[in-house]
């Protein structure tokens, strides 16, 4: 049997599984990976970023947008660490991930070696597989596996290469072309769609709450909602499952959701809970009702809340035959109420965004995103009162993507997300919106948007401070402390970068810059100084916070420096006497 270098063999395996892009940074004990990389670079795309971080968070990305296998690649040691946030990324919100970390060679490892640290070890609570390559001939096999795991268990695979190995020559097994994986879905009872269909034909106020399983049934989830009039209230990260403007729609639930959707499930009578795994209970029903679970993962059945009923499989499928088997609904009273409430909500927010005040209300930027965003836009979001603006104010269509970190809510993704979007539909619009704390802790990799040719409008709203932690702080009763930022003009940033950039400190120049930023053909940031009193309040305010804030302004009042310098009315008193 004829030989090839291992290295080529992994590169094969990769090609079998049609991976076409690695993000990463090479270095000394990931070099024999790279140089077969290089030698497939027609096939396999590197797109050398500037920090591990990114790498794995637009690995992450990737594969929240596309369904396929992101890929990382670094040295070990400080880039392994690097990596690990974007690996957090994608094991929480459950998208496979293909990591392949460098390590020392063999001949000095557990010598406490240059940038030796355990990978393994290191990996074990963010790996879904998580293997040390020990024999070259065992590399593409682990390989082939690290992959079919990854899909399989969503999640996160790492294999941990030896530098000295993937040069090593081994036999050339040619495997088969591997089809990208597909799930076998769980075979849904009928009985239980049966009894479900039954439940919700005898409700009078059923509502459905979807989220991030739903997305691959988007049109399946609007007809089954037309079908039995139940409005639909989604989680955040679901955003775009449905037109914001579908009359049967009331926005996320939850601190940042909408009023109505609260108000709505606090009337239900019936809650039909689809491919979600809804962490704020405290937003769901407080009352008795009845709930139907659908959910591929039949661990996730009554995890959150009480399921009457648990329908173990695929969203759409699930809905496919619940359309078969409920009664059609000419008319519905609890969704006409829904809407009439909904209508209010938009009339309410077209007021804020209707704003023309220089501060600039971030309310009024997201006009001004709406009017460039091309119908099937991919929205890239970070983390930070950026993700309560766009989700509260964007109107997106069921062909616009909405990509963000959810479970780990880091800051920083939006950039990350902004260049996999580009990689992955070079052909379509992508925005990417951030406050000025959350893109600069990524803003370095501007520059690969700039050397990849991906052109990207990034939005920064900078208010100069880190405010979704200034109002996490007052609604914990804490005074504001520690969340100033320096002034950085990132508009001049993006132009030393070899970007465009534009800069906007009064209202009457948002729209020019906007406008200008549709039509460039290279990424874009446009850096809008915003007002930093502008509150995204809730749209239902819980007790605890009520309180914490309250606590906020009695202590603002008491401990403010301003104040304590003021003396006492006692102290003043005593001068006069
Ligand atoms: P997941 O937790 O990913 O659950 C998806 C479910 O779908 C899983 O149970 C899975 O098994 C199932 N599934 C997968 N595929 C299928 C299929 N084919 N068929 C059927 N089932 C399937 N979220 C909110 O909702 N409201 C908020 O106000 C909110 N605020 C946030 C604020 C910030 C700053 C950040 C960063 C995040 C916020 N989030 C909010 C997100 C929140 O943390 C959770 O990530 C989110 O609520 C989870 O959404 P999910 O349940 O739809 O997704």
């Amino acid at each position: 049997m004829s030989k090839i270098k291992a290295s080529t063999a992994l590169v094969n395996t990769l090609k079998n599984w049609d991976i076409n892009h690695v993000y990463g940074i090479p270095g000394d004990s990931i070099d024999t990976v790279v140089d077969a990389l290089r030698a497939e670079q027609e096939t396999i795309q590197f797109i050398h970023v500037r920090h591990e971080e990114v790498a794995t968070l637009a690995a992450s990305s990737y594969s929240k947008l596309t369904g396929k296998i992101g890929v990382a690649l670094s040295i070990g040691g400080p880039g392994a660490i690097h990596m690990l946030n974007g690996m957090y990324d994608a094991k929480m919100d459950s998208v496979p991930m293909l990591v392949l970390g460098g390590q020392v060679p063999t001949s000095v490892a557990n010598t406490k070696y240059f940038q030796e640290v355990d990978l393994p070890t290191l990996f074990a609570d963010v790996a879904v597989y998580n293997k040390l390559i020990e024999d070259a001939e065992t590399l593409p096999d682990l390989v082939d596996e690290a992959i079919r795991t990854a899909y399989e268990k969503k999640g996160v695979a790492v294999l941990t290469i030896p530098n000295n190995i993937p040069l090593m020559e081994i036999k050339n097994t040619v495997k088969p072309k591997q089809k990208v994986f597909h799930q076998t879905n769980p075979e849904i009872a009928t009985e239980t769609i049966a009894r479900a269909a039954q439940l919700i034909n005898d409700a009078k106020n059923p509502i459905i709450l979807a989220g991030v399983g739903t997305k691959h049934a988007k049109e399946t989830l609007i007809q089954f909602s037309e079908h039995t009039k139940m409005p639909v209230i989604i989680s955040l990260p679901a955003k775009g499952i449905m037109p914001d403007v579908h009359p049967n729609f009331l926005g996320n639930l939850g601190k940042i959701g909408t009023k109505p959707a609260y108000e709505a499930m606090q009337e239900a009578d019936l809650l039909l809970m689809i491919g979600n795994d809804y962490p704020y209970t405290d937003y769901l029903p407080q009352h008795d009702v009845t709930c139907i679970q659908i959910d591929i993962d039949a661990a996730k059945i009554g995890h959150r809340f009480p399921a009457t009923v648990g329908i173990i499989g695929d969203a759409k499928e699930a809905l496919t035959a619940l359309i078969e088997t409920t009664d059609y609904i000419a008319k519905r009273e609890f969704l006409e109420a829904s809407q009439e409430n909904m209508a209010n909500w938009w009339k309410w927010l077209r007021e804020d965004q209707a704003k023309t005040s220089t501060p600039i209300a971030p309310e009024a930027v997201m006009a001004n995103i709406q009017k460039i965003a091309e119908k099937d836009a991919i929205f890239s979001i970070d983390v930070g009162t950026s993700t309560v603006w766009s989700t509260r104010y964007l109107q997106l269509d069921h062909h616009n993507d909405f990509l963000i970190s959810a479970w780990l809510g880091t800051m920083g993704c939006a950039l990350p997300g902004a260049i996999a979007a580009k990689q992955a539909f070079p052909n379509r619009q992508v925005i990417a919106l951030a406050g000025d704390g959350g893109f600069s802790m990524v803003m370095q990799d501007f520059v690969t948007a700039v050397h990849y040719k991906l052109p990207m409008i990034i939005v920064v709203l900078n208010n100069k401070e880190l405010s979704f932690i200034k109002y996490e702080q007052q609604s914990a009763g804490e005074l504001n402390y520690a969340i100033d930022l320096p002034d950085i003009n990132y508009a001049e940033f993006a132009k030393s970068c070899g970007g465009l950039g534009f800069r906007v400190e009064d209202f009457s120049e948002l729209d020019i810059a906007f406008e200008a930023a549709r039509k460039a053909d290279r990424p874009v940031i446009i850096d809008v100084v915003v007002d930093k009193n502008a509150a995204p309040l809730p749209g239902k305010i819980v007790m605890d916070e009520a309180l914490g804030y309250t606590k906020f302004e009695i202590r603002s009042v008491l401990e403010d420096h301003r104040f304590s310098k003021m003396p006492p009315l006692k102290t003043i008193i005593r001068r006069f006497f």
